[in-house]
């Protein structure tokens, strides 16, 4: 037995009594968890292989599966956690960096969970949201500071560019490569039904998502990959991709085999090879650089295309938004620190960043004590779990929110976290044409539109119970927000007041 062995984190648990042996599990596990045991004449499971995606659970026919966290334990304490052990036997045994996928799982407070929704009572009624309009549309860009007019009255047209949601929700950068092609048609063709934007993420724009055009948000990384004139000229906003909430400071990695056919055309690197985005961007390292890209980006789009700056939620974030709104840019986007991603050095994950509801706090204060807030719109990502998140991000100051872990959960994602191995049995997170085609793109579509539809009468009814009747007026509007559980510090930078003041 070697000195580092590790006891699986999950146990296969098959009721004997239920199983046909019809092996759908063995078909159905690309980790090839299961398999025949042709001695015992039965379905057997090597359970190191489980990464508890449930693809088995779902698909048996007799509900013969289950999946259940190991009790095995290591004789841990608070310091010295079953986790912490094992991760030192994993780098002792490969001399390699530790890589995990989707967003910081640690025991960090979720702000969003301390903090509450007002509802009207007898003065300023609430709106049934049934009866009355409801305004749940927004339009992200920079705001004129007044109202121009020429010599004879007549208004002077100086808005800057705009882009239009029916709901104050986009789907965030996820790129083709990391995501399959049906994923990808999923999110496009669902942006396109309920009049949001999709993102590309920084892995080009597959030919035939060009007709979603005018849902899309096309991103310019460090790595610069797919991006052309007509790439550029092809989606309704171009994004300069900063940082990460899921892994700030470094830059993205797509390894070789995931580089294959239309993925490295698309990206244009030769097939095979791993596609590396540098850290920085080689030609920014101040406001200055940033905003000759941003203009860069202006110029070749004749000035018709909002152009957003993505950001990782880090410590100095206020200061650095209040750069990047002065550098022209249009949208600033924050992502926090438990943003998903395909692949990210698990040290980094978990250890750099800060929550998203900190974040956006600060930086719309900032914004707005230095009176530039109408001169850029703010997207918050970074974990946005639900209708209720939405709208404590809007009250707390954003105009819109990305969502990406919601949207591979609305898809069939079940939150394996084995992103970065390419294997992923729903058809999500790979490029195995075996595993894509089970996503199947009509599906996958309507249930985008269905969640961003229920969450858009939640908010409606949300904003009605407050008496408030369109998301600009809840934008910032923190009265509307109460902490439970948060210190005066915490209190004092979200810009709320406890429960009960
Ligand atoms: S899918 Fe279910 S019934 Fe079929 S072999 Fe596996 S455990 Fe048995
Ligand atoms: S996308 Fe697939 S591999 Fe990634 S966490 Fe979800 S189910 Fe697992």
């Amino acid at each position: 037995m070697p000195i580092d062995f590790i006891y699986p984190d999950y146990e296969v648990v098959r009721n004997y009594d239920r199983c046909v042996g019809c092996r759908v599990c063995e078909r159905q596990c690309a980790n090839e968890a299961h398999y025949f045991d042709e001695a015992a004449g039965k379905m057997m499971a090597d359970e190191s292989k489980c990464v508890n995606c449930h693809r088995c659970v779902s698909l048996c026919p007799t509900r013969a599966l289950k999946i259940v966290k190991t009790d095995h334990t290591f004789k841990e304490n608070y310091n010295w956690t079953g986790e912490a052990i094992q991760e030192i036997y994993r780098q002792a045994g490969s001399g390699g960096v530790l890589l995990s996928s989707m967003g910081n799982p640690k025991n960090f407070p979720v702000y969003w969970d301390k903090i509450l929704i007002n509802a009207s009572q007898v003065t300023n009624p609430s709106i049934d949201p049934l009866r009355e309009p409801m305004e749940t549309r927004v339009y992200l860009g920079k705001k004129p500071s007044c109202v121009e007019r020429d010599e004879k009255g007549n208004l002077i047209p100086n808005l800057q560019p705009q882009l239009k949601l029916e709901v104050p929700v986009l789907f965030s950068a996820m790129s083709y490569g990391s995501l399959s092609y049906n994923a990808h048609e999923s999110l496009a063709r669902a942006a396109a039904q309920l009049g949001i934007l999709y993102n590309t993420g920084e892995g080009g724009l597959h030919e035939d998502f060009y007709r979603y055009g005018k849902n899309t948000i096309v991103q310019v990384a460090s790595g610069r990959f797919g991006v052309h004139k007509d790439y550029l000229s092809a989606g309704a906003a171009i994004e300069i991709k900063m940082g990460q909430g899921a892994k700030p400071g470094i830059g993205g990695h797509l390894p070789g085999q995931k580089i294959v056919g239309d993925v490295s055309k698309t990206r244009m690197v030769t097939e095979g090879t791993d596609a590396i985005s540098p850290a920085p961007h080689h030609d920014i390292y101040s406001i200055e650089d940033l905003r000759q890209l941003v203009y860069s980006l202006k110029e070749a789009t004749n000035y018709e295309k909002p152009v957003i700056v993505k950001i990782a939620a880090v410590h100095n974030v206020a200061a650095i938004a209040s750069g990047i709104a002065r550098s022209g840019a249009d949208i600033i986007a924050i992502d926090g620190f438990r943003g998903g991603t395909g692949a990210a050095p698990t040290r980094i994950r978990d250890n750099v960043g800060i929550p998203i509801e900190l974040a956006l706090a600060s930086v719309d204060q900032r914004l707005r004590d230095e009176g530039i807030r109408g001169s850029v719109s703010i997207i918050a990502g970074g974990s946005i779990r639900s209708s209720a998140d939405v709208v404590k991000a809007v009250a707390l100051g954003a105009d819109a929110v990305y969502i990406a872990t919601s949207a591979l959960l609305a898809l069939g994602c079940h939150l394996c976290r084995t992103c970065q191995t390419g294997k992923c049995n729903w058809g999500i997170a790979t490029q195995r044409p075996d595993l894509v085609k089970r996503l199947n793109p009509d599906i996958g579509c309507q249930r985008l539109v269905n969640l961003v539809t229920a969450w858009q009468h939640e908010i409606k009814e949300m904003m009605g119970g407050m008496g408030i009747n369109s998301i600009e007026a809840l934008k910032g509007n923190r009265l509307m927000l109460r902490g439970v559980g948060l210190n005066d510090r915490e209190l004092s930078i979200l810009g709320i007041k406890h429960a009960g003041e």
